[in-house]
């Protein structure tokens, strides 16, 4: 009897596959350009705080504290829009950086904000009360009171506070994730909210319409990357392509297949290996987007994801009835056949681990030598086993299995090298549970493969 999943292969295969469209490949110097453009706004910004000041009033009462207050909030501000701007799915920055890099560096940056923009709120009115010799509450009042849209600022500087919390680690490990992406997603108003009195109370701002022009521009940039890679983009994409739910198949204790199809669905650039944010229309899941990797190439008319059911989204997915509609994100993801460097490879894969590995074998040059291990307590739980070792067996590649439990079957250097031998001259994918993946990469190293050939995709960010 034949496998759902190789039903799936085989169904597509009988309608004769139609041209499809690879995904694209990085963009070269990406992260060079990045960085010299993130400096020169710092750059702007920070001059910016300096500018309509002049040694009088900065000598004045308070002036120092005032100045002080600016250049902290011009710089929080402007590292908030590069947060922003980093998680604004430029597919260009997506396909040459990461999605888990770009969180990466977003969460890292995380803090500044929240710290520089309270110091501006202390430090500006600590300047205003010794200008006005009042204390510093009564000062503070006044510009809730009395100052344009300072209270609005006052609420956005709450919600900040908010989000910053709710992304502790201590904080994020007990939260939901849909709590903390909410939570997450009021950042957009905070922004809205404290935009207006930076350029209306603005002393840099007032009566200098160039620096006001600068200003803006930082921000027009920040709104439409968030405009057209998180709302036009996936919104002309799905409707061009009207994806809907055609089957959903048990393919492992716990890990499900859905099959989705679409109309031209060989147009959609996509590597294997990449993943897209899932999002299906029913009445639970519909306000919720999860990312999964493609278990093969799309095949049109179809596209297939597998799933371990773990969470609320994840375990809702395998009731999900054929003809939903799905509205996807992507592809994102530099675990494809791009970050290649040699002619030689080992795709390591444990649990659903297994199936961006699945997509990537098929999308690997026919000129590439592969290996591919496998890692699973029981038989039953290798996933697309056969779909495996049959795409294995077309390119005279080598397959291994280690069943058994952890206890049992340990992965570890020795054992990789009985298996696989020297990993010099080899690229390493790997993808399972964190502690697999580290074991890996530390097996793989001791093994010979360079770092930069360890390329690993971890089903969190
Ligand atoms: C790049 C990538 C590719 C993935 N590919 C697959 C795949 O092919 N097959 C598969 O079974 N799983 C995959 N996952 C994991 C999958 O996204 C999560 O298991 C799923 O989102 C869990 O959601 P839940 O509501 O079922 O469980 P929850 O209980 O809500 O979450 C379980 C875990 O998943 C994390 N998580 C939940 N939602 C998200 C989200 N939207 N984004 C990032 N992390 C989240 C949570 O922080 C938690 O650690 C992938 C994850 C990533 C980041």
């Amino acid at each position: 009897m034949t496998s759902p999943s190789r039903r799936f292969a085989a169904r597509a295969e009988a309608r004769g596959r139609p041209r499809r469209r690879p995904g694209h490949a990085p963009v070269a110097g990406v992260v060079r350009t990045l960085s010299v453009l993130a400096r020169v706004g710092l750059g702007v910004a920070v001059i910016l705080a300096f500018w309509g000041e002049s040694i009088s009033s900065v000598e004045s009462r308070g002036g120092w504290f005032t100045l002080g207050g600016r250049l902290a909030g011009l710089v929080g501000t402007y590292l908030m829009l590069v947060m922003v701007i980093l998680v604004s799915r430029i597919p260009w920055l997506e396909r040459s950086v990461g999605q888990d890099q770009l969180v990466r560096w977003h969460r890292k940056i995380g803090g500044w904000p929240i710290g520089l923009i309270g110091l501006h709120v202390l430090l500006i009115t600590w300047g205003y009360a010794q200008l006005t010799s009042v204390s510093i509450l009564r000062q503070f009042w006044t510009f809730i009171l009395h100052y344009p849209d300072i209270l609005e600022s006052a609420l956005a500087l709450a919600l900040l506070v908010m989000a910053g919390v709710s992304s502790a680690r201590i904080v994020r490990r007990r939260l939901k994730y849909e709590t903390w992406w909410i939570v997450h997603l009021y950042m957009y108003l905070a922004l809205g909210l404290a935009f207006f009195h930076q350029i209306k109370i603005g002393v840099m701002f007032l009566g200098h319409p160039v620096t006001r022009a600068l200003w803006i521009s930082i921000w027009v940039v920040a709104a439409l990357s968030v405009a057209s890679f998180r709302i036009a983009l996936p919104v002309v994409r799905n409707l061009r392509h009207q994806l809907r739910v055609s089957s959903v198949r048990d393919e492992a204790p716990g890990v499900y297949s859905v099959v989705v199809t679409g109309r031209q669905i060989n147009q959609l650039a996509v590597s294997g290996g990449q993943f897209f944010q899932w999002r299906f229309m029913t009445r639970e899941l519909w306000w919720h987007a999860h990312p999964y990797s493609l278990s093969a190439l799309p095949q049109a008319p179809y596209m297939r994801v597998t799933v371990k059911g773990l969470g609320d989204h994840s375990y809702a997915m395998k009731h999900l009835k054929p003809g939903t509609r799905v509205i996807v994100e992507g592809p994102y993801g530099t675990f494809t056949r791009h970050s290649l460097s040699s002619k030689r490879v080992l795709l390591v894969g444990a649990g659903v681990g297994v199936t961006p590995l699945r997509a990537l074998l098929e999308d690997l040059p026919l000129s590439v030598q592969v290996t591919v291990l496998v890692r699973a307590s029981v038989p039953d739980d290798v996933v697309h086993r056969q779909e495996i070792v049959d795409l294995v067996a077309k390119r005279h590649g080598n397959f291994h299995e280690l069943i058994g439990s952890r206890d049992q079957v340990r992965l570890s250097t020795k054992s990789l090298h009985g298996l696989v031998g020297d990993l010099r001259d080899v690229d390493v994918y790997v993808c399972g549970p964190d502690s697999f993946t580290e074991m890996v990469d530390t097996a793989a190293r001791q093994l010979g493969a360079r770092p930069e050939r360890i390329h690993r995709e971890t089903f969190s960010f």
